[in-house]
């Protein structure tokens, strides 16, 4: 009788009606890649909950109620990011820059790049050191609500690039290779006023394996 019911209710679960509206639902919200509390105390639970669960959702559900019907119903998040203005570039450019602002963190991080990206960024900067006070900087005078971004161009070429609001390098034609959220939901909870100790604490929880990657 159990096992009747089941499958009712799996055929219930599996009609069309809920196909056609995944259909329409085409992105959907990152999965972090650790538990919410596994960045503390560099980023509390409390923060990561609503950052991810509450923010990001946010972007993702305006997203997708903006797009069908454009001319980006068929399009990819970085394209929609590059072509778009208004309501749907704001929001497709937050879900990319938390897609990678999310998947950039580890509770075995911290330490420092290495490879390709080290020798990088010790061509451009000089050193690690060095080039960690200039992206703490960046990030510091960041007037309002922005990202910064370490990006690189079609040479591998890096550069530190400050982005107001939801906006990404590929706007520029680089590519994000580490970006650190300066929008206050991202620290306020944890650190109040003190974003450059945030910015400070960020380098503890980078997985230099995955920026390592995208460079
Ligand atoms: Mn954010």
């Amino acid at each position: 009788m159990l096992n009747l019911l089941l499958s009712m209710l799996l055929l219930f679960t599996n009609n069309p009606i809920t196909d056609k509206k995944e259909n329409v639902m085409k992105f959907e919200l990152i999965k972090l890649p650790y538990a919410t509390n596994a960045l503390e105390p560099v980023i509390s639970k409390q923060t990561i909950e609503l950052h991810h669960g509450k923010h990001l959702q946010t972007y993702v559900d305006n997203l997708n109620k903006l797009v069908p019907g454009t001319q980006f119903e068929n399009s990819e998040l970085v394209s929609i990011v590059k072509n778009s203005d208004g309501g749907i570039f704001n929001n497709a450019g937050q879900v990319l820059n938390h897609n990678l602002y999310f998947t950039q963190f580890s509770p075995n991080g911290g330490g420092q790049p290495t490879g390709r990206l080290a020798e990088a960024i010790n061509s451009q900067w000089g050193s690690f050191d060095n080039f960690k006070k200039e992206f703490e900087e960046a990030g510091t005078s960041l007037f309002g609500s922005g990202w910064v971004w370490l990006a690189k161009d079609n040479n591998g070429k890096l550069s530190i690039i400050k982005e107001a609001n939801g906006s990404n390098p590929v706007t520029k034609d680089l590519t994000p290779v580490l970006g650190f959220d300066v929008w206050e939901h991202s620290y306020y909870l944890d650190y109040q006023n003190r974003k450059a100790d945030h910015l400070k604490e960020l380098w503890k929880i980078i997985d230099w394996n995955v920026v390592g990657e995208r460079y």
